[in-house]
């Protein structure tokens, strides 16, 4: 089905052509006429799924004119994620009088505020900079019609739900709500109850699902040995870009350093740097500048950068949604991606869990020639694996019925 079927404006229409969009995604063909009908939308599904269009194109459609007070408020966890949303919408809205701004902290108060001055229809931001304004009684949200939580389960990752509500607070009661997040705990749950009012679910894929483009594959090594495996690794693949992951700042900075030493084009993206610092990488990665960007979860989280040929965990997530996540980054628009995670020992409930998670076994490969100097890891595995085998289930009599348990071992 194309685009013009849905029931979207003329001028939205015409921005989704110059964006050279073809045909709707799933998620923009189930959320679209949903979201034109009025409902509140929950969906669920990873970035790189086309969610961004599947909200902004219904909403941006029934905005008649330019009336200079925001009645589009876009919560986006991070900076980055608010600055990549704005640019899409200037996009899709370029045919209209339509205008948008993006706030986000980092950087100075200046723009921000004569945008807010000017007159805005179209709000994206991150919550803290947004209170800021409206503590300084600049931003207005009493005309706010149409409200996005974007990243819902990230903003409570990152402690930003006490903020979410406040702003929520300040929204007019009767407005459109929709909610966007890969998975709902219990604690989005009860956002959406107190948010949103009978919402339509929207779930892309199985919610726990990896696009099936990528080849996943785990390299077990010894501790002392990652940063080695990494280098050869990078070495034997062809890629075009790289993303590699790591779990802490401080990691990432020690790793884009010897990939650096090793004559790698490298960028890194964590939130200690700076916001410029933050724009330069991602730039330079994009354009090809760079060909490894060396990031932690919180910074890489929804990015769109297209064209990721690999990704290697060099640290095996702690939170299996983080899997899901990072693999996102590759194998996107259907161009095939490969994930490498390498593994250490102390990894393997982790990697258990994912794989649990992701209802996927991920084959574990050696990398031939190279020097292992802990060759019984592979050994190790095999053994872990047998231990996790489904145990006998057991139905012991109690009062009232079965207790079903792992069976007793026998007494020699
Ligand atoms: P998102 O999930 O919103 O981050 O979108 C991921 C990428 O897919 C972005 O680069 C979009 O520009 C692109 N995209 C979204 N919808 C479509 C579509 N219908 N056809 C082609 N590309 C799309």
């Amino acid at each position: 089905m194309a685009f013009k079927s849905l029931g979207l404006s003329e001028p939205i229409l015409q921005g989704v052509t110059a964006m050279g969009y073809n045909d709707p995604t799933p998620i923009q063909l189930r959320a679209i006429p949903l979201i034109l009908a009025g409902r509140d939308v929950i969906g669920s599904a990873q970035t790189g799924t086309g969610k961004t269009a599947a909200f902004a194109l219904p909403i941006l459609s029934q905005l008649v004119g330019h009336e200079a007070r925001p009645r589009v408020l876009i919560l986006e966890p991070t900076r980055e994620l608010a600055a990549q949303v704005e640019t899409a919408i200037r996009d899709f809205c370029r045919f209209t009088n339509l205008t948008v701004a993006v706030f986000y902290g980092g950087v100075g108060y200046g723009k921000q505020t004569d945008a807010l001055k000017e007159g805005v229809d179209i709000l994206v931001a991150t919550p803290g900079r947004l209170l800021d304004h409206m503590s300084r009684g600049l931003a207005k949200l009493d005309g706010i019609q149409y409200l996005v939580l974007d990243e819902a389960d990230r903003m409570l990752d990152m402690g930003f739900l006490p903020d979410v509500r406040r702003i929520i607070d300040r929204c007019p009661k009767k407005r459109q709500t929709s909610l966007f997040s890969a998975t709902i705990p219990p604690q989005i749950e009860s956002l959406i109850k107190w948010t949103m009012t009978d919402p339509e679910t929207i779930e892309i894929g199985a919610r726990r699902s990896v696009a099936a483009t990528v080849k996943h594959v785990i390299y077990p090594v010894a501790e002392a040995q990652k940063t080695e495996l990494l280098l050869e690794l990078l070495n034997r693949v062809n890629y075009d870009s790289v993303i590699v992951f790591c779990r802490t700042k401080y990691g990432a900075d020690r790793v884009a350093t010897l990939l650096k030493r090793n004559n790698h084009a490298v960028a890194v993206l964590h939130s200690n740097r700076t916001q410029k610092e933050r724009e330069h990488a991602l730039d330079g990665f994009r354009h090809g500048r760079y060909e490894v960007l060396v990031a932690t979860d919180i910074a890489a989280r929804g990015l769109d950068i297209s064209n990721v040929s690999h990704v290697v965990n060099y640290d095996v997530p702690q939170h299996p949604e983080d899997y899901i996540h990072r693999i996102g980054r590759t194998g996107r628009a259907e161009s095939t991606g490969d994930a490498f995670t390498i593994m250490v020992a102390e990894d393997a409930t982790h990697v258990f869990d994912i794989e649990r998670f992701i209802s996927q076994k991920i084959p574990r490969e050696k990398l031939e020639g190279f020097n292992y100097t802990y060759t019984a890891l592979f050994e190790a595995e095999k053994k872990a694996e047998a231990n996790v085998r489904p145990q006998k289930i057991q139905a012991v009599r109690v009062r009232g019925g079965y207790f079903f348990g792992p069976a007793k071992r026998r007494r020699r």
